[in-house]
């Protein structure tokens, strides 16, 4: 990362269209992070689904050894679903709110099979389009359209689809990108609309990953590290931060994932 100088605050591109200001956001950071990016794991969207359930507000190591252990002690979806809801419970101990992620991992297995002749699979939402494989898994109990991004764009389906994690979220709003008060469940449209509509899935992923990760590493939710930032002479406020004019805004939040 460079140092900033002050002089670089004399910059129009802040009341660029947020179009413009997204694609030079993606191109700067695609270049800080080195797109593409590699996707972190391979699973159906079935296993998607229920590990993007279990990582609601937990850590991913938390997370990942929740799913492991839930994956080991039943092998088969058709068990989790039937199993005694403690003994789920007990096995994804790892992760936050267990008690309340056991029933609900439950209730969409049931609700997944229900709807698909018994069958505990998502894989006929490959050969749908992504607007109405989303919406199905939105009409799930407990998924929202992070959730539902997740499965398109992580699994296997490979689809595309933008998650907008907390991370994310809080860089986009730093930015300009969306407004202060739009929260992370609608912002997923607003932010995918920003982007080209002749973007692969892989642009679209790395546009979710280049972004966490500067929100992780750079961005980050208390004392951003904006005069490393690569983003500065664009970033409204960065540039007040830094002026003294503005204090910690998005840095007295929780941050949720
Ligand atoms: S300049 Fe500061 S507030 Fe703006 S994106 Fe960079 S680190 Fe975040």
């Amino acid at each position: 990362m460079h140092q900033h100088s002050l002089s670089l605050f004399d910059t129009d591109v802040p009341n660029d269209p947020p179009e413009a200001k997204a694609l030079e956001v993606h191109r700067r950071l695609c270049k800080e992070y080195d797109c593409p990016i590699r996707y972190f794991h391979v699973l159906d969207p079935l296993a998607e689904l229920v590990s993007a359930l279990l990582s609601h507000r937990t850590r991913n190591r938390d997370s990942g050894l929740a799913f492991r252990t839930l994956r080991e002690r039943f092998p088969e979806w058709g068990q989790v679903r039937d199993a005694p809801v403690g003994e789920v419970e007990e096995a994804i101990s790892a992760c936050t709110w267990p008690e309340q992620k056991a029933p609900r991992i439950q209730a969409v297995l049931r609700e997944v099979g229900e709807r698909n002749n018994g069958t505990l699979s998502l894989e006929f939402l490959r050969d749908w389009p992504v607007v109405e494989a989303r919406a199905w898994l939105e009409s799930l109990p407990g998924v929202g359209p992070k959730t539902s991004a997740a499965v398109i764009s992580f699994s296997n389906l490979r689809g595309r689809a933008l998650p907008v994690d907390s991370h994310h979220h809080r860089v986009a709003a730093r930015l300009g990108l969306i407004p202060d008060s739009l929260p992370v469940g609608p912002s997923h449209r607003v932010l995918e609309s920003q982007l080209p509509g002749e973007w692969d899935a892989q642009m679209v992923y790395d546009n979710h990953q280049i972004i966490m990760r500067h929100g992780k590493d750079v961005c980050t939710w208390r004392d951003p590290k904006c005069r490393q930032c690569v983003l500065l002479d664009i970033c409204p406020h960065g540039q007040e931060r830094l002026a003294g004019k503005r204090s910690a805004k998005h840095e007295g939040e929780q941050p949720a994932r």
